[in-house]
């Protein structure tokens, strides 16, 4: 309800009505509220650059949270290293060197990623290194993981490797060693017992009565088991690999085949005379690399150091060899 206003007419000295035009009333309001909008925008403005929104104040205490949360990750990232280089220095210093495997060097397990930029996507914003370096030692980090990993692979082979190799090569006397005094004759310059003369012996000789067990020294494959070789009588040969034979003569009987695989300590025959013998016994020969090398040396399987001190003395023994 609009109020009726008056004036005084000095003219006609009497009050007459304040006759307002319409239009300008219109004017009159819409100035004023454009000039409060004006205002009101000018103050949230101003306002705005220095008072934080609450939405602000959220994402300002979000982001904060954010970079506190990488700060923590990356710590957690320097002891997940620090895990790592104590996997690797025991890789490099025990087990790849146990295996004589060269160590594998730093540059190598610390390499990153050439080319293109991998992180171009982080880029353009105010936490982009922060993002960006956090990656990369993550990266990193994964590609040691995986370097590591193959590492270990590798030496599970060469355990493996090496594990067949002991089992394999000559280890441990043919017959059994309960009593010792059963290596007759060694390795070395000898007394022919059919000729007399001094004659190189290339094997060990174990006395032993007719059809005593003897066992396979090592892991192989049969090569011969046959009666067919000058001297040697009914005899087999064991190919080991690695450049390995081990031979067994004169004896009375064998229960392998060729091409049979025997493990070390299998059975593979009996003590006999067969061949050029003068009693019974087990001659026993190593081959490495086709040549005959001293057996002597191959009883480490199954001797104390006491057993192999006496076995030496009695091996050294410049008797009459049983041949
Ligand atoms: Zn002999």
């Amino acid at each position: 309800m609009s109020k009726v206003k008056y004036y005084y007419d000095h003219e006609t000295l009497s009050y007459r009505k304040i006759q307002r035009k319409k239009r300008t009333t219109v004017k009159y309001v819409a100035l004023f509220m454009l000039a409060s909008a004006l205002f009101a925008f000018l103050m949230i403005f101003i306002a705005s650059q220095f008072i934080e929104s609450p939405r602000e104040r959220e994402i300002s205490r979000e982001l904060s949270n954010m970079r506190l949360q990488y700060k923590l990750l990356n710590k957690r990232l320097d002891e997940a290293y620090a895990a790592l280089e104590n996997v690797e220095e025991r890789d490099n210093s025990i087990y790849r060197l146990y295996f004589e495997a060269n160590p594998i060097p730093l540059e190598q397990r610390r390499a990153g990623f050439g080319g293109i930029n991998r992180y171009k996507k982080y880029e353009g914003y105010d936490n982009s290194k922060l993002i960006v370096e956090s990656n990369k030692r993550l990266d990193v980090l994964e590609k040691a993981i995986v370097v590591q990993s193959k590492s270990l692979d590798e030496v599970a082979v060469l355990a493996e490797n090496k594990e067949k190799f002991l089992a394999a090569i000559p280890a441990i006397q043919p017959v059994s060693n309960e009593d010792l005094t059963r290596m007759a004759s060694g390795y070395g310059f000898r007394t022919d017992p059919f000729t007399k003369a001094r004659k190189f012996h290339y094997g060990m000789d174990f006395t032993a009565p007719r059809g005593t067990p003897i066992y396979a020294t090592g892991d192989g494959i049969i090569e011969r088991a046959d009666n067919s070789a000058t001297g040697y009588g009914k005899h087999i040969r064991i190919d080991h690999g690695y450049g390995y034979v081990s031979l067994y003569a004169h004896l009375y009987n064998y229960n392998v085949r060729v091409n049979q695989r025997v493990k070390r300590g299998d059975l593979i025959g009996y003590v006999g005379s067969t061949g050029r013998s003068e009693a019974p016994h087990l001659h026993y020969e190593i081959f490495k690399d086709g040549e005959r090398i001293n057996p002597i040396n191959f009883y480490y399987g199954n001797l104390s150091p006491e057993e192999f001190d006496e076995l030496l003395k009695r091996a050294s023994l410049e008797n009459q060899s049983l041949d």
